[in-house]
């Protein structure tokens, strides 16, 4: 929707029915101005549509009625703490009782002889009886909460769903017909979508259930072309006709991977290949390498990294977090310094003295391969000539930062591996712009991680599992609960639970500690020990989420595990299974809730981390933090990922017509489009960043 109108651009207070309490109230929703409050979706709805005569009124009935206030309210207290106002009701064909408990102001608003819209519940004891009746009066505006698809939002406690909905409808009489639709007329043909207006007054006051998906689909359409022609702008650089660095050395990559202690898989080999392909065309690499968890991507960017360094390139390896930036580093140098390339690491805690003298290898052009964090980003790092860009789990990066990596050198190749699987589709949107290679094969003889979800009734018996997992030699993570938003409680936490399990628990065995509040070289002495099998239980906070790499880890135990979404479950049991012994994973989850107890199902149910995915996109719902964290991209209003895959499909479509025809959005029709787009760009430039 538009919102470069006037009146959409005014104050809530503007509004009849909103004072600075009620104001004050929205602003915690994020909602400023009218504009905001008219895009303030429904979350559910509930059907009051079906009106009744008293007459027709039958025992468990759920429906609305109209009658005139037939007597004086009567309020009793018939104990203390319970006021219970009683009042009948008539139309020309019959009678019936309302009660209401607690609500002794009624007594002044019901007034006999007036005329109201009811909806509830009826039963039938000796008479008919309906509670706690929701009621409106009569008025020429028609109802807002009776006698229609009653939209039900999200709020705050106290912005009750009578007061969000009658600030919408005045909002939709006050400035609903200012609203400009942005689509230009030919998308609005071509995919048969409704009008603006009509639609947003659907979206929140269906006539019908046509009507309400008609309005729908078309906002969710907005949406989506909006979203998808701004990620399009912010990635395709006007489109460069200068070419790329064409790469040789097939020979070198081809006696590496033969010097490998074992042989790759064919999908690797596959994705190899391609990757190689691109490598040696001049046409500028940018390709998506998709593999879940344990199926071997460091490898393949490891043959890349060769591949540039051996053709007289520099290769930056850029990871999210320090854990694995070390980790990379180590098993890096352990392959690559034998075939004489020189690697270094940078991350924020490299030693002032080292960065120097890194930063100076970088600029001559001494260090082939430089593994690091977002430091490598920082503009006194600079290249002699970087030509392949390599970033491991991109989901934690930004577009831009990628960029900015890119940029370092002239037209380097870009690589980018993820291992949270997403459908196709999603692909498409998150990175429309890069070719996609999948490793769809785990290395031979991995068996499947057997994954159980327990109450904390089996604790006792999930610690003798630990106990004997490390009397066979194998080694543990307990990975504590996710605090939102606070890694110092988090950390706490989990020292509380090292603590007590060094000291009581486990007190014969050798407990480590890992969390996001260490320092670096802390982390890493940590991560040494427990590579080295010196120790047996590693307690973590997520930061061993990504990529952490210790074969011999073959029992993963998750507290709290209802907290964590599916693809961060399947993230962190991904830290296991990594060898031939049989793996485990335990998940604590005391949470009664529907959705957790989906989760858990899904989670012992399959290992399979594009079913996993999909699963976890079906289960979130649109107001969902879908992306800020997981992907990167910006809260989506309305549509739904998942569910809303055919109208994406379009929108994708359209917004490819659209840039093609006219990029910039210049045209006048398109122009309206341009704006809102701009507006959101700013929002998903900001989204799209670390953390
Ligand atoms: P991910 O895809 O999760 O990043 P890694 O690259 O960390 O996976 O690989 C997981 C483990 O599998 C590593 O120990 C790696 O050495 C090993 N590995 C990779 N490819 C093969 C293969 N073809 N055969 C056997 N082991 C392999
Ligand atoms: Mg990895």
């Amino acid at each position: 929707m538009h919102e470069g109108s006037e009146l959409l651009k005014k104050p809530l207070r503007y509004l009849k029915g909103v004072g600075e309490a009620r104001a004050a109230l929205f602003r915690r929703l994020g909602i400023h101005v009218i504009g905001d409050v008219i895009s303030h979706y429904p979350r559910d709805y509930e059907d009051r549509s079906r009106l009744k005569k008293l007459v027709e009124l039958q025992d468990g009935d759920q429906c609305s009625f109209e009658g005139i206030i037939a007597s004086g309210v009567v309020v009793s207290r018939p104990r203390r703490g319970l006021t219970v106002s009683r009042v009948s009701i008539r139309d020309d064909t019959g009678l019936i009782n309302a009660v209401w408990f607690n609500k002794p102001y009624l007594k002044d608003q019901l007034k006999p002889g007036e005329r109201y819209l009811f909806f509830g519940k009826v039963t039938k004891r000796r008479t008919f009886e309906v509670l706690n009746p929701v009621y409106e009066r009569i008025d020429g505006s028609g109802p807002v909460n009776t006698c229609r698809i009653i939209p039900i939002y999200p709020s705050t406690g106290k912005l009750t769903q009578n007061v969000i909905r009658s600030v919408i409808r005045n909002a939709l009489s006050y400035a609903g017909g200012s609203i400009e639709d942005i689509l230009p007329g030919w998308i609005r043909e071509r995919y048969d979508l409704a009008d603006v207006r009509y639609s947003v007054s659907n979206i929140h006051f269906p006539e019908s259930d046509e009507a309400f998906l008609k309005a729908r689909e078309r906002l969710v359409f907005e949406e989506l072309l909006i979203l998808q022609l701004a990620l399009m702008t912010v990635r395709t650089a006007p489109e460069s006709t200068e070419s790329g660095i064409v790469f040789g050395a097939r020979e070198e990559v081809r006696r590496f991977i033969e010097g490998l202690p074992f042989r790759l898989t064919n999908a690797q080999l596959r994705v190899l290949e391609e990757i190689e392909q691109d490598m040696e065309s001049s046409k500028v690499m940018n390709r998506l390498v998709q593999g879940d968890v344990g199926s071997g991507k460091t490898i393949v960017a490891v043959a890349a990294l060769v591949k540039a360094a051996k053709s007289g390139y520099q290769g930056a390896f850029m990871v999210p977090t320090e854990i694995l930036a070390a980790q990379h580093y180590s098993s890096l140098r352990e392959l690559l310094e034998p075939l004489g390339l020189n690697i270094a690491l940078l991350t924020g805690s490299t030693g002032a003295k080292d960065a120097r003298r890194i930063l100076e290898g970088i600029s001559t052009g001494e260090i082939d391969i430089i593994v690091g964090t977002h430091a490598l980003i920082e503009d006194k790092v600079v290249f002699e000539n970087l030509g392949l860009v390599i970033t491991d789990e991109q989901h934690r990066f930004g577009v831009r930062q990628r960029a900015a990596l890119g940029k370092k050198g002239v037209r380097p190749d870009m690589l980018v591996m993820t291992a949270t699987p997403i459908p196709r589709t999603l692909a498409l949107i998150l990175y429309g712009d890069l070719d996609i290679s999948i490793i769809d094969e785990l290395p031979p003889g991995r068996k499947k991680v057997l994954t159980y979800a327990v109450d904390s009734s089996m604790r006792g018996r999930v610690y003798n599992f630990i106990r004997k997992q490390v009397a066979e030699g194998r080694q543990v993570y307990i990975v504590c609960p996710l605090v939102e938003e606070s890694d110092a409680v988090e950390a706490v936490s989990a020292s509380e639970l090292a603590y007590q399990l060094a000291h009581k628990t486990f007190s014969d065995l050798k407990v480590g500690l890992v969390h996001g509040k260490m320092r670096p070289s802390e982390k890493d002495d940590v991560m040494k020990r427990f590579i080295s099998g010196e120790t047996d239980i590693l307690v973590s906070t997520t930061v061993i989420e990504v990529g952490v790499n210790v074969p011999n880890a073959a029992l993963m135990v998750i507290e709290n595990a209802e907290r964590f979404g599916l693809s961060q479950l399947h993230q962190l049991r991904g830290r296991v299974g990594r060898s031939g012994y049989q793996s485990y994973c335990i998940l604590f989850n005391d949470s009664k809730s529907e959705l957790a107890r989906e989760r858990m199902k899904v989670m012992t149910e399959t290992t399979d981390g594009f079913v996993i995915s999909e699963k976890d996109l079906e289960l979130r719902g649109p107001g969902d933090f879908f992306g800020t964290r997981q992907h990167g991209i910006p809260e989506l209003k309305i549509a739904n990922l998942y569910k809303d895959m055919e109208v994406l499909k379009k929108a994708q479509e359209a917004a490819e017509i659209l840039i093609r025809d006219d990029r910039l959005l210049e045209a006048e029709e398109n122009r309206l489009l341009g704006q809102a787009v701009s507006e959101k760009f700013s929002g998903v430039m900001n989204t799209i960043s670390m953390n």
